[in-house]
């Protein structure tokens, strides 16, 4: 069983202000209050892992400890079948310091067009860990599975989205109404198994 919420103050272990407004919004049905890790200053650990599952409970687990509440953070990424996996819990990095997703759209064709393969399957996975003070962690995952396109179309979205073509869809993520993209995304698929098991 896991354990439960026990409702009031839940941090945000993000100091992304946009990630903090959606996951509040998720969270709103249920009697949480919702507070970032940047409004508490709380310093943002470094992501060592070498999973996105690591990455999210080591940035929960330091939140929940920091400010003796308990955390909420995720991680997530695309990964590249004909890839090994790339750029996975890398996704962010891939953009550089200048966070430009055009330039790490294009390293990921230019690499897929190297390697000679035609596999163009991928899946966005994410990571969510809800930790508490002591050090008690839960943590669910949840993924979409999908095909890449070149070159990218659609300006909506963020990150990846125009290169990424859902099972089932024929548009990509960067062309579909955000709504219909949220209710089939990995963030989605993990926040449902969140919510059945902690709220
Ligand atoms: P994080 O904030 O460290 O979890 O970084 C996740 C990175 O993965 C983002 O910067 C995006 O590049 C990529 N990513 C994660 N989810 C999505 C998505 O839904 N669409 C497009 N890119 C995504």
């Amino acid at each position: 069983m896991a354990r439960r919420f026990a409702g009031g103050r839940l941090v945000v272990a993000s100091h992304n202000p946009g990630k903090v407004r959606e996951i509040g919004a998720l969270l709103a049905p249920f009697d949480v209050e919702a507070v970032s890790a940047g409004e508490l200053n709380l310093p943002e650990p470094e992501e060592t892992g070498t999973t996105f599952r690591a990455n999210a409970e080591l940035k929960a687990l330091a939140a929940a400890r920091g400010a003796a509440l308990p955390a909420l953070a995720d991680d997530s990424g695309l990964c590249v079948a004909a890839l090994d996996g790339d750029p996975g819990i890398y996704s962010a990095r891939w953009a550089g310091p200048g966070k430009d997703f055009a330039v790490a759209m294009a390293k990921v064709h230019e690499l897929l067009e190297a390697s000679g393969s035609d596999d163009r399957r991928a899946w966005f996975t994410c990571a969510l860990s809800l930790a508490w003070p002591d050090g008690h962690v839960e943590t669910f995952e949840g993924h979409v599975h999908g095909t890449l396109v070149w070159p990218p179309r659609g300006g909506r979205g963020f990150g990846y989205d125009p290169v990424f073509r859902a099972d089932g869809h024929d548009i990509t993520f960067g062309e579909m109404d955000p709504d219909a993209k949220h209710a089939i995304s990995h963030r989605a698929a993990a926040f449902r198994q969140l919510i059945d098991a902690c709220f």
